[in-house]
C-alpha cells in the first residue's frame, strides 16, 4: 500500500513541477526582458466621434521574446501580477509611454493600464510625477486605466487614492465596464473620467440581443454624471452606427485602426502635418 500511495504521488508530480518551473522560468524572462530592453509598447488610436479624430492612444504592452517571439500581454500580465513584477515592469510602461506621447502633437493624449497591483502600490503617484517631470508631458494628457478590480478593496482607500491621483491632472478612466464587479452605482460614488464599455458588449451590437440596452443605460448614467464614455472593440460599421445613435463619445477598435508601433504613430502625425 505504501508503494501504490507513492506512485500516486509521483504520477501527478511531474505535471505540477513541470508547471511551476515554466513560471518560474517566465518570471526570470520577464526580469531579463526589463534588463533587456524586449518590451515594447504599441499604440492603439482613441478616436472622438464628436472631434471626427484621433484624441488619443492606448498604450499595451507587447513582449519580443528572443527564443518564444511576440508574447500577449493576456499570457504575461497575470504571472506579473502575481509575482510583482508588473510594478517594474508597470514603471517602465508608464515612463516609456509619457517619453513617446511627448512627441506627439499637444491636443493627443496617451492612456496607460494600470494593474490592481499598481494601483494599490503607495509609490504609484511618485512614478507617475517623476515620469511627467522628466519628459515634461502635461498631466492632463496621461489617462489612467483601472479595472472595476479595484472596488474589492477597501472603500475609502481606493476611494483616497483616486482623489490623489486626479489631483495630479491625470484622468482617470474606468476600463472593461461591466464585465467584473461592476454595479451602475460604482459610477456615482467613484470620480471616473471616463467609463470604457467593454467589447463583450459591443460584439454583439446590432444582433438583438440586450447589448443595445445596457451600452444605453451606461452612456445615459455616465452622461448625467458628467463622464466621459468610450466603446472598446467595435469591429464593423453596424456597431458603430448602434454607439452613435445611443450616444458614445468615443470609438476604439479594428473598424479604425489596430494597435500599432510607435513609429507608426510619429509617422501618422508627420504625414497628418503635411496635408
Ligand atoms: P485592454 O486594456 O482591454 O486592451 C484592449 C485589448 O483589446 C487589446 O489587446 C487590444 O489589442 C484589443 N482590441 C482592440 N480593438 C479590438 C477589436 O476591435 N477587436 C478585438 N477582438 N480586440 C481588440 P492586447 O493588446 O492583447 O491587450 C490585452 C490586455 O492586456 C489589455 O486589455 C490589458 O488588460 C492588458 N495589458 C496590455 N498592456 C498592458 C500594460 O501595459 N499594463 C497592464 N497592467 N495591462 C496591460
Ligand atoms: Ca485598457
Ligand atoms: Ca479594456
Ligand atoms: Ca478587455
Amino acid at each position: 500500500a505504501k508503494s501504490e500511495g507513492k506512485s500516486t504521488y509521483h504520477f501527478f508530480e511531474p505535471a505540477l513541477d513541470q508547471q511551476a518551473r515554466e513560471r518560474r522560468q517566465t518570471e526570470l524572462d520577464m526580469r531579463s526582458a526589463l534588463r533587456d530592453g524586449d518590451f515594447e509598447l504599441h499604440y492603439q488610436p482613441l478616436y472622438s466621434i464628436a472631434e471626427d479624430r484621433f484624441t488619443g492612444f492606448e498604450a499595451l504592452l507587447r513582449w519580443n521574446h528572443p527564443e518564444r517571439g511576440r508574447i500577449s500581454p493576456l499570457d504575461f500580465i497575470p504571472l506579473a501580477e502575481e509575482t510583482g513584477l508588473i510594478l517594474p515592469i508597470g514603471e517602465w510602461v508608464i515612463r516609456e509611454a509619457c517619453r513617446q506621447a511627448a512627441e506627439w502633437p499637444e491636443d493627443v493624449s496617451v492612456a496607460v493600464n494600470i494593474s490592481p497591483k499598481q494601483f494599490t502600490y503607495a509609490g504609484l503617484t511618485n512614478t507617475i510625477l517623476q515620469a511627467l517631470s522628466s519628459t515634461g508631458l502635461a498631466a492632463s494628457r496621461l489617462e489612467l486605466e483601472i479595472t472595476e478590480s479595484i472596488f474589492i478593496a477597501d472603500v475609502e482607500k481606493t476611494l483616497s487614492t483616486l482623489h490623489n491621483l486626479r489631483s495630479l491632472g491625470v484622468r482617470i478612466a474606468l476600463d472593461d465596464f461591466g464585465t467584473g464587479y461592476s454595479s451602475l452605482s460604482y459610477l456615482r460614488s467613484f470620480p471616473f473620467d471616463k467609463v470604457k464599455i467593454d467589447r463583450s458588449f459591443v460584439e454583439d451590437l446590432g444582433q438583438g440581443g440586450n447589448s443595445h440596452a445596457v451600452v444605453r443605460a451606461i452612456t445615459t448614467l455616465a452622461d448625467a454624471l458628467g463622464m466621459d464614455t468610450l466603446a472598446e472593440g467595435v469591429e464593423i460599421d453596424e456597431q458603430l452606427e448602434v454607439l452613435k445613435q445611443e450616444g458614445c463619445r468615443n470609438i476604439q477598435g479594428y473598424l479604425f485602426s489596430k494597435p500599432m508601433a510607435a513609429s507608426d504613430v510619429a509617422e501618422l502625425f508627420e504625414n497628418s502635418a503635411s496635408v
